[in-house]
């Protein structure tokens, strides 16, 4: 009988922490740039049957019965992803981002073989990394990773000196058998469009492919306001579904025809058996608002962003990227070392209410900086834009800050002000009026 009492307990303990965190969400401001909040609908989508079916392989090669409505959604939702980035070739099953870029590493390299990509305080993210990091692309692949040079007051890639290294690293490698397979863009501290376009051609040159991992900026190049990789000469388009783009959490691979095959092989049986397709058609329904309220949305992504920025350099914070106004993304990075660390800040503001997260940022790893105090935090501002906020709430954010992380006020005397602000942004925007009648954070019960 205790046991039975303990195991009662457990189950309701789980649902009200559930609650309670819906409630604290819809009372915070919501600024880590890798997460947004998915409409109603997507919602819906993602509580349905689809989650407890397996649908391996295409659409029509299916290996099990019961997949008719399956194959329907996800040919649609291949359509949907094809029309949204312009793309010839389409895998919406990748279950994350993460799989996305395994599929391409697979794909197109062999354990051994080099990977160009951003080192992380120069914005990478840990799938592109090496082995000694537990990178995925080294730990999981056995890739060698080889970063580009970064410039940090431009912060972005440094073109000439990428070719330098290119050379250098063309002739080494060809002196032991190998050569650079696979050049990667993009990144996770991502304020910049990336050169693609100026070293797309001479990479080619060298026989690499090109691959643009988009999991941040999906949304903002959907909606045609930052670079557009495919047409720049990326190969392949990797991206998470669910950061500037409209949820739910999930991968997409995109690329010329050509690169087909290679992709779906790697994805199934290579790196999937189910691939959450409650997910795909979460997918297939984020992919339809992005088409239809993309532009919009990424607009006024980019308008908050740089005023946001600019209110924040005022109050008197140090905004990286300043020689170049800021940001051209959905991110902002800033420089706390003169207050204390970005550890500190997180925790600070998380008692404000106010949700970042704390950034390695470039010079921290020659200072000797690691991740849990490193110099910098990271903002976004996709998912208070998806709320309603425009230019003018991002000025009252930055003063919020300002008086956490400058002032010193105690956080529990800002988080009134917070949740104020919070109050009037409760539903979410940019999505079909029939799946906005719920509150953005609120609590669906089906028991
Ligand atoms: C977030 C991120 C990923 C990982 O995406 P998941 O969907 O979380 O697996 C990959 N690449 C970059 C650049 C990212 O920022």
């Amino acid at each position: 009988m205790a046991g039975k009492s303990r195991n009662r307990d457990s189950y309701n303990m789980i649902f009200a922490r559930l609650k309670e965190h819906h409630k604290w969400f819809a009372e915070s401001i919501p600024l880590i740039a890798s997460e947004n909040i998915p409409s109603p609908a997507v919602r819906e989508a993602i509580a349905t049957d689809f989650g407890n079916r397996y649908a391996e392989g295409w659409p029509g090669e299916r290996v099990y019965a019961g997949c008719t409505k399956i194959d329907e959604v996800e040919v649609q939702c291949m359509g949907l992803a094809k029309r949204l980035f312009r793309a010839k070739f389409a895998d919406v099953r990748p279950i994350s981002g993460v799989v996305a870029n395994l599929a391409v590493y697979s794909a197109f390299s062999d354990p051994g073989d080099t990977m160009l990509a951003p080192s992380i305080p120069a914005g990478g993210h840990i799938s592109h990394g090496k082995r000694d990091h537990s990178g995925t692309a080294g730990l999981v692949h056995g890739l060698e990773i080889e970063f580009y040079p970064f410039d940090a007051q431009e912060m972005t890639i440094d073109v000439d000196e990428t070719k330098r290294r290119v050379r250098k690293l063309a002739s080494k490698r060809a002196a032991k058998g190998s050569r650079p397979k696979i050049a990667m863009f993009g990144g996770s501290l991502f304020l910049f469009p990336h050169p693609v376009k100026e070293l797309a051609d001479f990479l080619k040159g060298y026989g690499m492919h090109i691959n643009y991992d988009a999991a941040h900026v999906a949304g903002l190049i959907a909606g045609s306001k930052f670079q557009d990789p495919l047409r720049e000469g990326a190969d392949t388009m990797t991206m998470s579904t669910h950061k500037t783009l409209f949820g739910p959490q999930g991968g997409l691979v995109l690329g010329a025809a050509e690169h087909e095959e290679a992709i779906k092989k790697a994805v199934f049986p290579g790196l999937t058996s189910s691939h959450h397709i409650n997910n795909m058609a979460g997918k297939a329904v984020a992919f339809a608002e992005a088409l239809e309220f993309g532009k919009k949305y990424a607009a006024q992504v980019i308008r908050n962003a740089k005023v946001l920025a600019e209110a924040l350099s005022a109050e008197g914070f140090r905004v990286l990227g300043e020689s170049r106004g800021f940001t051209k993304s959905h991110q902002i990075a800033l420089d706390v070392l003169k207050y204390s660390d970005g550890g500190r800040v997180e925790a600070d503001l998380e008692r404000a209410n106010i949700i970042v997260n704390r950034q390695l940022i470039p010079g921290d790893i020659k200072a000797k900086r690691n991740y849990f105090r490193p110099g910098g935090i990271r903002l976004g501002v996709s998912e208070v834009t998806r709320l309603g906020m425009k230019e003018a709430e991002m000025a009252e954010i930055a003063s919020l800050i300002r008086q956490v992380v400058i002032n010193g006020k105690d956080p529990k005397s800002i988080l009134r002000k917070a949740r104020a602000l919070r109050k009037g942004y409760q539903t979410v925007k940019f999505c079909f009026p029939d799946g906005a009648r719920r509150g953005a954070y609120e609590y669906v019960r089906l028991r």
